[in-house]
């Protein structure tokens, strides 16, 4: 830290994202990203022509991806935002919206960010205990006057609710904004997306970085009321008007047009999410039951910290915590059963080996 930091930053801790290593190749199931490539129109987007017009900024609206956003929503342009990545999306959501006269409450256990981005901002936060096996209890929030922020389906451990109980906690918090962090749905979890012309106050976020393979390209967008996205677009404009580059932009309009490529891929990462769980379930893990394109595991004999340890030095990453409530557990990214099947051989060599040294 520089002596001119300001004194506000002094104590702010962070975010530290998933390991990105240059080093090596690494199976990489440690961020949740898609193991397929991007559909092939999305290559033929992003042509010799695009690249010719990088002299000129982005469209400050981006009205061209947000009209197919709202197309395929069954949505009006006015309830679409676009953001650098979800991410950028939760910065202006506590930038906009949360204070200290209007605080955010979030699951104990969720994504790092938001703990972090409540820090930023000096915002009271309220974290709220999971229940048993890491149950999101949608009446903890109902009622509870505070702007509220839930992934769903949550990470890290995977576990959905339902609409109905979204319906719920936006009904009874009408003087608060609720966000719900979709980023993991198009995973076999339900959205609450139509529920946006109904409530005011409900924010949708969703990603391109998982389901719609692009991580690279940093795209994000939430759906809600017209006010809601109006607040969220004057904080865009007074910090970043052109966050949407033009070739992310080139690259969405595509993806969005190859819907039937990601939804097979879907369908193949539930598959393989069945599988890879049935194959921890033989060797006596605990797994938690997954609607995203993870799962969140522990091993009876190895710990968590060790478990990571012996993958990555058999060249398999994955996530693990330092956290005390999940120091036993390992978010592990669903790949193509190629590399799943590699994981679970590593897996094996592992929990043998521990067997071994036990014994
Ligand atoms: N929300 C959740 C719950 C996440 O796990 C992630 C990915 N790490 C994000 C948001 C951010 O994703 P991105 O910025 O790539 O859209």
């Amino acid at each position: 830290m520089s002596r001119f930091l300001s004194a506000r930053f002094q104590a702010l801790e962070a975010y530290v994202p998933g390991e990105q290593p240059q080093d090596m190749q690494y199976i990489k199931l440690n961020t949740n990203e898609s193991p397929f490539p991007p559909a092939p129109a999305v290559r033929e987007a992003l042509n010799a022509a695009e690249i010719d017009r990088l002299n000129l900024y982005p469209d400050p609206e981006g009205r061209a991806l947000r009209e197919k956003l709202a197309d395929f929503y069954g949505v009006g342009v006015e309830n679409v935002f676009l953001a650098n990545g979800s991410d950028e999306l939760l910065n202006f959501f506590f930038m906009a919206f949360c204070d200290r006269d209007r605080p955010v409450a979030y699951p104990a256990v969720s994504y790092g960010f938001y703990p972090v981005y409540a820090s930023l901002y000096g915002l009271p936060a309220r974290e709220v205990p999971l229940r048993e096996g890491f149950r999101l209890e949608p009446a903890d929030y109902c009622g509870i006057g505070k702007n509220v922020v839930i992934a769903n389906p949550n990470a890290p451990t995977g576990r959905a609710i339902g609409a109905a109980d979204i319906a719920r906690i936006a009904e009874s918090n009408p003087d608060h904004v609720v966000l719900i962090d979709e980023a993991y749905i198009d995973f076999g979890g339900e959205s609450c997306l139509p529920l946006t012309k109904k409530y005011e106050n409900l924010l949708v976020c969703q990603t391109f970085s998982k389901f719609r393979s692009l991580a690279g390209g940093r795209l994000g967008f939430a759906v809600g009321s017209p006010a809601l996205i109006r607040d969220l677009d004057r904080i865009r404009y007074s910090t970043n008007s052109y966050n949407i580059n033009r070739l992310t932009m080139a690259a969405a309009i595509a993806t969005i047009d190859s819907h039937g490529y990601y939804a097979a891929n879907s369908r193949l990462i539930q598959e393989n999410r069945a599988y890879t769980a049935a194959a921890l379930d033989a060797l006596g893990f605990e797994t938690l039951p997954s609607l995203a394109n993870f799962i969140f595991t522990r091993c009876p004999q190895v710990e968590g910290r060790r478990l990571y340890r012996e993958l990555k030095a058999r060249g398999v990453l994955v996530r693990h915590w330092d956290k005390a409530e999940i120091a036993d557990w390992c978010r592990v990214t669903i790949g193509s059963r190629g590399q799943m099947d590699v994981f679970l051989e590593k897996v094996r060599e592992i929990v043998k080996e521990a067997a071994h040294a036990d014994s």
